[in-house]
């Protein structure tokens, strides 16, 4: 019985996967249709176990956006390889707690040897510790606890013991082209987004060091500077070197929000994009995007594991702290009790090894800039960006709402989905491309698609 409803939904899952290359992007059902399938009132008495996940897998085949699959150019979601998926399945075949230690070696060594391989193809410092989150919002949040922790410690205050009221003012200097969860993560940490200092961006998006240099110059005290590579729209680099000079020279504690970019720097090709990040402080970034791991994937990566353990530890008369001296995994993240999702992350850089990752993030540059030259090659189109690494700024036709409806077309016609957004004042789309399965022969036939949509 327990076999018939764990090998249904697993076939039901790989006819899913075999069907996302062809299949429509956009999702075919509305919330009324997907009410009808799963929803009404609470059973009163128990339903059978293959009716129920039957009804579930009926709903996410009509009601999922192929975001999995090889022309979903929107966001930056990228999707999910067959070992990184079979790793997943065993998380929760297994339903290991991966809090601690002493509730599941595995989990805790899993994410051990997980943590040193990714320090090491992202070239961060192999004494820095690695929380597994949900994703980078996450990530940010941890990464920015820990300098709160560190800059206020440096001025005699104890922010986990005695909270922020009272304490020394934190100066938080941003981008203006921050990511909008870096502000929902101060927010939590109750240092507030309103009262940052923003330093301005380049016309590709990067912070710029000399107005940052001014900024610092009216920071005393704490201080903490959140820069980014890889920006959302244009994939721009913030040059993280010398910012983590300027900063670093005032005693600023430097947070990269690198939800995709910071994967730039396992490539050969690409890593001068990221020259100098392995000097900053904290790292975020993603293992469900540009790793292509499923979702439930962040990484928070601290240069200072005291820093990065004294917000998140827990303790209680109950609790065994790393036991034989191994890892407890509760210790880097706000959680306790949670998923072992260090096992997807695991079998990803296992089965791609060095080189595998160097090609899957250098295969999605190339696949952007064929993008950016065969649009570019159409009549009323235009590339608003520099295309330096997965992600294309596109405008159609000569006004905002030519570009709207061309998004809205392409969508609608659903051989490929791509976002808008407003990049420098002008309506545009926004491609990335950041998915594993993605071929030359998907970009043509959704520029094809685009062609279509902009003659219509
Ligand atoms: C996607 C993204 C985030 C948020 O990541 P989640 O994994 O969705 O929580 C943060 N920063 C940047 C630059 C991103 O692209």
């Amino acid at each position: 019985m327990t076999d018939d409803v764990l090998d249904l939904a697993a076939a039901r899952a790989q006819a899913y996967q075999a069907g996302l290359r062809e299949r429509r992007v956009a999702a075919d059902a509305g919330a009324a249709e997907l009410h009808a399938l799963i929803g009404g009132p609470l059973p009163d008495g128990p339903t059978d176990p293959a009716a129920a996940v039957t009804a579930l897998a009926d709903a996410l085949d009509a009601g999922s956006v192929a975001t999995a699959g090889p022309r979903y150019f929107g966001f930056v979601v990228g999707g999910a390889m067959p070992a990184t998926i079979a790793a997943d399945w065993l998380t929760s075949g297994v339903d290991i707690n991966a809090g601690g230690y002493v509730l599941g070696p595995a989990a805790s060594v899993v994410e051990q040897v997980a943590s040193t391989w990714l320090l090491d193809v992202l070239g961060l410092p192999a004494d820095a510790s690695v929380g597994f989150t949900t994703g980078a919002m996450m990530a940010n949040f941890t990464g920015l606890a820990a300098a709160r922790h560190h800059v206020l410690a440096k001025s005699g205050w104890d922010v986990e013991q005695d909270g922020l009221q009272g304490a020394p003012r934190v100066h938080v200097v941003v981008g203006a082209e921050r990511h909008v969860s870096i502000e929902s993560a101060l927010r939590l940490l109750g240092l507030g987004h309103g009262t940052v200092h923003e330093v301005a961006a380049d016309e590709q998006g990067r912070m710029r060091p000399d107005a940052l240099r001014d900024v610092l110059a009216g920071c005393d005290g704490p201080t903490i500077v959140c820069t980014q590579v890889g920006n959302v729209n244009s994939g721009a680099f913030d040059p993280v070197g010398e910012i983590c000079e300027l900063a670093h020279a005032r005693d600023a504690w430097v947070h990269v929000d690198g939800a995709f970019g910071l994967w730039a720097a396992a490539s050969p090709a690409l890593r001068h994009l990221v020259d100098g990040v392995e000097r900053a402080d904290s790292w975020t970034t993603d293992a469900h995007k540009w790793l292509n791991v499923p979702y439930d994937s962040g990484l928070a990566i601290v240069a200072h594991p005291d820093a990065h353990r004294a917000p998140m530890r827990l303790s209680a008369s109950y609790l065994v702290h790393e036991l034989d001296g191994q890892r407890d995994n509760s210790d880097y993240v706000p959680e306790m009790s949670r998923r072992a999702r260090g096992l997807p992350v695991w079998a990803a850089l296992r089965t791609l090894g060095r080189s595998g990752i160097a090609d899957l993030v250098e295969r999605c540059c190339a696949h952007a800039r064929r993008f950016a030259v065969s649009l570019n090659a159409i009549e009323g189109v235009e590339i608003l960006n520099d295309v330096v690494l997965n992600q294309v700024v596109v405008r159609f036709g000569d006004s905002d709402d030519v570009s709207r409806r061309v998004i809205a077309a392409a969508q609608a016609e659903g051989t490929c989905w791509f976002g808008g957004t407003v990049w420098r004042g002008v309506a545009a789309a926004r491609i990335s491309v950041s998915n594993w399965s993605t071929t030359e022969a998907d970009v043509d036939r959704s520029v094809d698609a685009i062609r279509a949509a902009l003659s219509a």
